[in-house]
């Protein structure tokens, strides 16, 4: 007699895959412990406030209109045409809407499709560090083979250091301007001097400009696409999600020439069909808000940068005000404990939820916890009040 195998039991051997060489994302965990503790999360970067009435409406509108079924692959024709017209004028590129922008499921998406579409296993691909922690992933699962390069919140790049870190085995490189988790704001002559790089070892330039609307102290965006010589050489990926504070619709984009779309086109089509069509309506709407919104976004993040930054120095942080993006990438040399173990105790003891330093490097970062600003007044003032309260055991 044949038994009938158990459910759950497999005969299989035991398999590894690509899924096994990375962990799980710190920043979501902590979102998870905040949670679980109820602490206050100035974890994971993402408002707790609501986003602007208009585009609230302009959803509920497009749900009741019956937009409810596959908008087109690339996006929304109306929606890629809006944000050609808002990058010609905000980026200073120009993008052919029925072949060079793909609208896709956030800046998350735009990135790993573009990596797919555009790595041979085994290609290297540039990252500053620290960095966005989903781009560690992102190489694995394209196979590509990262090759870091320091940057510092505030000095200008190391010309050597990038210099170095270009190869023959080159193929990409990721820039993320204004820079998460540091801030730092590429200014036009560091951009250029990447540029030329990319040019003369005819490299790809993959670009995070997610933030280029949280800017301080008077400072400008700058795109390396719009650069001469990179228009050819160039994904740029921009998204709905911090601009508009609507990170959970998951609308994101790439912008790029017709030979590197095609390609992106390809991958994001089989990863996902296309973006939540109500929604991509809705951001459509969103592109049609004044300048006076974007000026207000600014302005209104000026403020939290403030407040979070007197909190966390009075608590004995050591931190600098952030050129752009919405964290504070503090360093907790001064205390006795490392940035896993800190965290911990914030999350659980102090109901503060931060992210722990190392997830932003390949190695390193250990001395560093990274707070984000992007919350209601109250929050921060809560999340203040807290720090004030702990009694973190000095080093
Ligand atoms: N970019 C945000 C952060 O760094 C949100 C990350 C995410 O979970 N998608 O916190």
């Amino acid at each position: 007699m044949t038994s009938t195998p158990k459910r759950g039991k497999t005969t299989r051997a035991p398999f590894a895959s690509r899924a096994d060489v990375f962990g799980e994302s710190v920043i979501r965990e902590m979102t998870r412990l905040a949670i679980r503790y109820h602490a206050v999360n100035l974890a994971q970067g993402f408002p707790d406030f609501s986003c602007p009435d208009e585009l609230k409406t302009a959803a509920c509108d497009a749900v009741n209109a019956d937009i409810n079924q596959y908008a087109i692959t690339w996006g929304a024709q109306n929606l890629r045409e809006a944000l050609a017209a808002k990058v010609s004028r905000y980026n200073h590129m120009e993008f052919d809407p029925e072949t060079e922008i793909t609208v896709t499921c956030g800046s998350t998406e735009a990135m790993m499709a573009s990596m797919l579409a555009l790595i041979t296993p085994g290609d290297e691909v540039i990252v500053p560090e620290p960095f966005y922690e989903n781009y560690g992933p992102d190489a694995v699962i394209s196979g590509a083979t990262p090759r870091f390069v320091p940057i510092s919140d505030s000095d200008p790049v190391d010309e050597d250091a990038w210099r170095d870190a270009f190869s023959a085995r080159t193929r990409a490189i990721i820039i993320n301007t204004p820079n998460n988790p540091t801030g730092k704001v590429f200014s036009l002559e560091e951009l250029r001097f990447i540029a030329d790089l990319c040019i003369d070892h005819d490299v790809i330039a993959v670009t995070d400009e997610i933030y280029e609307h949280i800017l301080y102290d008077g400072r400008k965006h700058h795109s390396i696409g719009s650069l001469p010589g990179m228009e050819d050489r160039t994904v740029t990926i921009g998204s709905f999600s911090k601009t508009y504070s609507v990170t959970g619709w998951r609308v994101g984009y790439t912008l790029a020439c017709e030979a590197l779309s095609g390609r992106i086109r390809k991958v994001h089509d089989f990863l996902t069909v296309g973006a939540p069509a109500p929604l991509q309506a809705a951001c459509t709407v969103a592109l049609s808000l004044p300048d006076s919104y974007y000026h207000g976004l600014a302005r209104l993040y000026e403020s939290k940068r403030q407040k979070l930054f007197k909190g966390l120095s009075k608590a004995g942080f050591r931190c600098r005000l952030p050129e752009g993006a919405y964290y504070i990438f503090t360093d907790i040399s001064d205390f006795g404990m490392r940035d896993k173990e800190f965290a911990r105790y914030l999350v659980e003891k102090g109901g503060i939820a931060a992210v722990p330093g190392s997830s932003f490097y390949h190695e390193g970062g250990e001395n560093r916890l990274r707070f984000t600003f992007s919350k209601k007044d109250s929050t921060l003032d809560e999340a203040c009040h807290r720090l004030r309260e702990l009694d973190i055991p000095a080093d």
